[in-house]
């Protein structure tokens, strides 16, 4: 164990834990997370969050990762501190909250000088920030600590909620952004370091494609490729309005067109709209660097406003098949094999039946205890499908097989 490096892990959600649990092939990894009970749980051996290769991580190397809620603990000792905290949207600007991922910094800064060093830790930037972001905290940390040495890295991920660990040891790519200015060598030797501790832990460490560009087009090259996926899904959600709308059999045209081998028959199930806790977010954050800067565009916009037009669509379809019969919302989560609620697209789709005046109740055995909620929630099936009238389910799931209610879904493929 000896000589190895040691890595902090800000942040122990998707990308943090996948994170660590590839880097503990080669380093001494100590999580950092303000949320005491995931602290609790990484300590007691057990995965905070629902993904089979990270629960099965959990198990089969217990004791390889430990936890701690204050990070000032161990920064000044790290070789480097991996940021992956939320950076979530603030609606009212339509543009990222970024105060996390400056704290974070700041502490880790601070905590180099009251430790009495010169050289911070290389700081690797995981969550996924505004382009332009990286290079404006160099400057403003090189400003405020002219005597410490600190080296930015920006490598953002690319991996699925659910799948998070099986990605990111089976990468498409590792793109990593330095800057590009006087240090830009001693940042690309780092750049490499880096990688290489991160092959430790891959499956295929020798075909992993490596990308180092400069941090701008790291940062952007995050937000175009969930942007692209956003288009694929709307695209394929409104390829699907139209078919119902005109009495088509959507799956027959889907398979048609997906046949096509410049197409492709892969992430094109339709959905109630495109959800989670990334796409909705980075495809208007943007939108927003576009208008911005002032640079012209009308498919970024569209994309976002897609969206939103077939959530409209998909609750009035669900208004007129319910008529008076309270509506059963079947799962709050985007995706089948996530614990995570956040963004889904049912959230609109409640907001718009409850502005129609109806009646409804959501079935989702997985929310958190003690949890509160603005509306009717059931964790037993039976009692779900006895209450409401009809059920609308965004993905199909084990107990709609057997319901006697009519369940509108436009789950085709029953995929993610
Ligand atoms: P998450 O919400 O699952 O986890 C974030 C964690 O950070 C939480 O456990 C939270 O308690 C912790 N946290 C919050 N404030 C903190 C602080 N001040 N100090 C320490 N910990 C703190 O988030 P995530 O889904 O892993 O996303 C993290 C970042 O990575 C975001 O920028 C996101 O956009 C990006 N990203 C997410 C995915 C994904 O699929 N979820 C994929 C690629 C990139």
């Amino acid at each position: 164990m000896r000589g190895k490096k040691k890595a902090a892990v800000v942040g122990a959600g998707y990308v943090g834990l996948a994170t660590a649990a590839v880097l503990s092939e080669t380093c001494h990894v100590t999580l950092v997370d303000t949320d005491r009970e995931k602290v609790r749980q990484i300590n007691e051996g057990r995965c905070p969050i629902k993904d089979a290769d990270l629960e099965e991580y959990f198990e089969s190397h217990w004791n390889a990762l430990r936890a701690i809620c204050d990070g000032r603990e161990v920064y000044a000792e790290s070789d480097f501190v991996l940021i992956a905290v939320p950076t979530d949207l603030d609606p009212d600007r339509g543009s990222f909250r970024v105060s996390i991922v400056e704290a974070v910094i700041s502490d880790i800064c601070e905590a180099v000088r009251s430790a009495g060093r010169k050289t911070a830790p290389v700081i690797v930037i995981r969550s996924t920030v505004p382009v332009g972001f990286t290079s404006a905290m160099r400057h403003e940390i090189s400003e405020r600590y002219p005597d410490m040495k600190a080296c930015f890295l920006v490598s953002p991920e690319f991996l699925r909620e659910g799948t998070a660990l099986r990605d990111m040891r089976n990468p498409s790519r590792i793109v990593l952004g330095t800057a590009k200015v006087e240090e830009v060598e001693e940042a690309e030797k780092k750049a490499l370091e880096f990688v290489e501790l991160l092959r430790g832990g891959m499956q295929d460490p020798g075909n992993v494609r490596v990308m180092i560009l400069c941090e701008r087009e790291a940062e952007a090259a995050k937000l175009f490729s969930n942007t692209y996926l956003a288009m694929r899904a709307a695209f394929f959600n409104e390829l699907d309005t139209y078919a119902e709308a005109l009495g088509l059999c959507s799956e027959s045209l889907n398979r048609a067109v997906s046949a096509d081998p410049r197409i492709g028959s892969f992430y094109n199930n339709p959905s109630f709209g495109y959800g989670g806790s990334c796409l909705p977010k980075d495809s208007r954050e943007l939108l927003s660097e576009f208008q911005r800067e002032g640079i012209p565009q009308s498919l970024i916009g569209a994309i976002v406003k897609s969206n939103m037009v077939r959530k409209d669509y998909v609750a009035g379809r669900i208004l007129k098949m319910a008529g008076d019969r309270p509506v059963g919302i079947y799962r709050l989560t985007s995706k089948k094999a996530s614990g995570n609620f956040r963004q889904s697209a049912v959230w609109d789709i409640m907001r718009m039946l409850r502005e129609a005046g109806c009646a409804y109740i959501v079935y989702e055995p997985d929310f958190p205890e003690g949890g509160k909620t603005s509306f009717q929630l059931m964790r037993d099936f039976d009692r779900f499908q006895k209450a409401c009238g009809v059920i609308a389910a965004n993905r199909k799931g084990e107990e709609l097989k057997d319901t006697e209610l009519c369940v509108y879904t436009r789950d085709l493929y029953e995929e993610n």
